[in-house]
C-alpha cells in the first residue's frame, strides 16, 4: 500500500469544493493519481481531496461488500445509502443487516415513492417489466433512479462499486469522471479489480457476503429480474436475461441519453 503522509502524493492533492465547476475540472486530476494508487489509498485520497460530502451506494453485491471493508476500516467520512426497491432477494435483506453489525454503521435506506409505485403497478401490473422494454425502464424509475436522485442530492462525490470487467460497455468507464446530470463526481475505486481479486478479498477480509453468490449468481439486483448463470457466462448475462440489449443497465449509471457516464471532462 502507497503511504500517503510521506509528502510524495502533498502537491496533487486537490481541495475540491462541492460545486460543479470545480469538481469537473478535478475529475480527470483525480483520475490520473487513481491510477498509481491501489483502492484503499484512492479512498483516502479521494477524502483528502474532496470537501464536500461523499456518499457510497451499495446493492450488496461482492464489489460493493468489499468497498464498504475499505471504507470502513479507513475510517473514511462517508454516507452509506442503499436503494430497497421492495423487490429484493431476502438474501439482500440478511446481508444487509450483517454488514451493519460488522462494521457498526447505519445504511440509508431510500425506498420507491408511494405513489408513484402505485401508478406504476397498476398501470403495468406488477410484474409489467417482463412484458416490454419501456414497462422495465419505467419500473427501474420509479423503484431505482428517482430514489437515487434522492440519495445522491447534495453530493460532491458518489462511490460505486463498478468494474471495467463486468460488461463491455463499463470497459470505458474511468476512476472518476464528472457526472454533468447529477453535478457530482462519479468515483470507482475497484474499476481495474477482476471478479477474481475481489472475492480473493472477500474471503481473506472475511467481509460478509449475499449467499446467493455461491449459488450462481454473480451480479445481484431485484429477484424477478435476477437468474444464476452458469459457469463461463458473462458476469451481467442473469440480469434482466429475456432482453436482447447487451448493454442492460438498470439506468442507475446512465445518462439522459442512454450513454453510461464515463467522460472525466465536463460537457
Ligand atoms: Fe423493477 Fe426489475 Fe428494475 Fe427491479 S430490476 S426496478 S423489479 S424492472
Amino acid at each position: 500500500m502507497e503511504d500517503l503522509t510521506d509528502g510524495r502524493w502533498q502537491d496533487e492533492v486537490l481541495v475540491v469544493p462541492a460545486d460543479e465547476t470545480v469538481s469537473a475540472a478535478a475529475g480527470p486530476s483525480l483520475n490520473d493519481a487513481f491510477a498509481r494508487l491501489d483502492p484503499a489509498d484512492r479512498l483516502v485520497f479521494l477524502s483528502r481531496s474532496i470537501s464536500g460530502p461523499i456518499v457510497f451506494t451499495t446493492s450488496f453485491g461482492l464489489e460493493d461488500q468489499a468497498l464498504t471493508h475499505l471504507i470502513a476500516e479507513a475510517g473514511i467520512d462517508c454516507r452509506f445509502a442503499t436503494l430497497d426497491t421492495g423487490r429484493l432477494f431476502p438474501e439482500t435483506h440478511t446481508v444487509w443487516a450483517a454488514t451493519e453489525q460488522r462494521y457498526g454503521i447505519r445504511i440509508q435506506a431510500f425506498y420507491p415513492r408511494a405513489g408513484a409505485l402505485e401508478a406504476l403497478v397498476h398501470q403495468h401490473g406488477i410484474n409489467g417489466f417482463y412484458q416490454s422494454l419501456d414497462a422495465r425502464h419505467a419500473c427501474c424509475g420509479v423503484r431505482k433512479v428517482e430514489p437515487l436522485d434522492r440519495a445522491l442530492a447534495g453530493t460532491a462525490a458518489w462511490l460505486t462499486g463498478l468494474r471495467a470487467g463486468q460488461s463491455g460497455s463499463r470497459q470505458a468507464l474511468e476512476f472518476v469522471s464528472y457526472d454533468p446530470v447529477r453535478r457530482l463526481l462519479k468515483v470507482n475505486p475497484l474499476l481495474d479489480w477482476s471478479r477474481d481479486r475481489v472475492a480473493a478479498f472477500v474471503h481473506q477480509a472475511n467481509v460478509p457476503y449475499n449467499a446467493l453468490h455461491d449459488k450462481g449468481f454473480l451480479s445481484i439486483g431485484c429477484a424477478p429480474c435476477t437468474r444464476a448463470v452458469a459457469p463461463g457466462e458473462p458476469e451481467r448475462s442473469g440480469r434482466w436475461w429475456w432482453e436482447q440489449d447487451q448493454t442492460r443497465e438498470c439506468g442507475l449509471h446512465l445518462t439522459p441519453d442512454g450513454r453510461l457516464v464515463r467522460t472525466g471532462k465536463p460537457s
